[in-house]
């Protein structure tokens, strides 16, 4: 069904595309907002104001609850628990330090063996996800996960700077809302029960920026939305040419970190407060800036965990973030590494603001590189990875940008790799990128990069002039 509707949507001409775009939008409205949607909403805003105290025993009781949930009933980890019984470890379930760290290869193998008993896979929400090292990621949410989980997305990245899903917005995202053969606008879709004006940020050569400009004019958009990179594309293009004449009320960065001089560069051409967004498709963790510009965890939404070496890291140490998610009865990931890094926090820090959500420092997420392409768009990486987000049979794969024409995938073969996977993957590549050679090139593993960290995409083109590296250096 799903499969179909894109078909259709895939030929169909603008105005029914903003139709079966709305009828999409009003499911997921329909599922991730249930009738208690501003009860929810109130909860998480009234829990910003606990002591330690509580935070510590509300937390404590809902991590115990779903550690021994996911050792009675999930078939990963009751197989986990029953061996070491039978090797007479009597370690206590409720304690987190007695389980293992759960790397995503474990998750890739047998994702099946994740779902609790009593759920139907069929029945849930069934998502995939490129998860950072090009091999797919199977995830199933409860109902009841999506509802909670976007409850605090509306406390924290929206109603913290006085917007709500009430309001219009414009979102600079990776879906492919038309094909990128498409040469005249629209080159983006109105999702009327979302107030989503959803841009795609796989066409915005320089020549279009202007249009997508005039795009969210035109229907009136409150606030913007997208990755760091294509915000500040267009925040540049208004720079040059509308300064002064384009006011939004937030600009929220996602998916990627966002860089000093793209934050400052949004600021001044969209005369908006700009602030950066921490979350991942697994929803075992999110963060949210305060207008003090402090990054705070949500400890409603997750437990984590900085280790360094598998030990709990020292305030300031790099560490791995190593994630318990509270939320997901259905799908429980304990000491989950989601593959990112950040500086570990102290936890005595506590924010100017008065919300009593720990204090985190910045979040190394995605450290890939930029694609660019001959006709000028930059594509970014959380963008760029979308050509491995489905099911593919790779234990891993990169992009790598050679020349302006040409990129090379290096991939681990998983089972059931074939030609017919190359031949996907460079339609995909075409589809979203453009029209480029690419190469294939089988390898053993991937090469990471500083603290072992993974990089999707590669590129070996030097920087251009104006380029963030460029002003890096100059800034530096
Ligand atoms: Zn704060």
């Amino acid at each position: 069904m799903q499969n179909l509707a894109t078909q259709v949507y895939s030929v169909a001409p603008p105005r029914l595309r903003s139709m079966l775009a709305s009828a999409m939008g009003y499911r997921l409205r329909h599922r991730r907002y249930g009738p208690d949607a501003e009860e929810l909403v109130r909860q998480a805003l009234d829990r910003e104001s606990w002591s330690e105290t509580t935070w510590r025993a509300w937390t404590d009781n809902r991590l115990a609850e779903m550690l021994r949930h996911a050792a009675a009933n999930v078939p990963f980890y009751r197989n986990h628990w029953t061996a070491r019984r039978r090797h007479g470890d009597q370690s206590p379930v409720e304690r987190l330090e007695s389980w293992p760290i759960l790397d995503k290869q474990a998750l890739r193998d047998q994702p099946e063996a994740f779902v609790a008993d009593g759920y139907n896979a069929s029945r849930l929400d069934h998502e995939t996800t490129s998860g950072t090292t090009g091999a797919p990621i199977h995830l199933w949410f409860s109902l009841r996960c999506e509802q909670l989980w976007y409850a605090l997305c509306e406390a924290r990245w929206r109603r913290w700077n006085g917007v709500s899903r009430e309001d219009r917005f414009g979102m600079l995202g990776a879906q492919l809302v038309t094909s990128l053969k498409q040469s005249t606008p629209p080159f983006w879709v109105w999702n009327a029960p979302m107030r989503q004006l959803y841009l795609s940020a796989y066409h915005m050569q320089p020549e279009r920026l202007p249009l997508y400009l005039d795009a969210l004019v035109q229907y009136r958009v409150r606030y913007v939305w997208g990755h760091s990179a294509s915000l500040h594309a267009l925040a540049r293009e208004a720079l040059r040419t509308r300064l002064g004449s384009i006011r939004f009320d937030l600009a929220l960065s996602t998916s990627e970190p966002l860089h000093p001089r793209q934050r400052h560069d949004i600021a001044e051409a969209f005369q908006c407060p700009v602030r950066e967004t921490y979350g991942m498709a697994e929803n075992v963790a999110g963060a949210s800036e305060c207008s003090q510009g402090t990054l705070h965890l949500w400890p409603d939404a997750g437990h984590v965990e900085f280790l360094c070496e598998d030990r709990m890291a020292a305030p300031g140490q790099t560490a791995d973030v190593i994630c318990t998610g509270l939320l997901n009865p259905a799908m429980p990931l304990i000491r989950y590494r989601v593959g990112d890094l950040a500086k570990a926090p102290d936890p005595r820090e506590q924010c100017s603001c008065g919300r009593s959500l720990p204090v985190i420092g910045p979040i190394e997420g995605r450290i890939s590189d930029m694609l660019r392409t001959a006709d000028g768009r930059l594509i970014s990486p959380s963008a760029a990875e979308m050509v491995f987000e489905t099911d593919l049979p790779l234990a891993e794969a990169q992009l790598v940008q050679e020349t302006l024409n040409r990129i090379r995938v290096r991939y681990v073969p998983g089972p059931g790799y074939s030609a017919r996977t190359e031949q996907i993957l460079r339609g995909r590549i075409r589809e979203r990128i453009g029209d480029l050679e690419v190469v294939f090139e089988q390898t053993n593993q991937i090469p990471r990069g500083a603290h072992g960290k993974f990089r999707a995409v590669l590129s070996l083109l030097p920087p251009p002039e104006n380029s963030l590296a460029a002003h890096t250096e100059t800034q530096s």
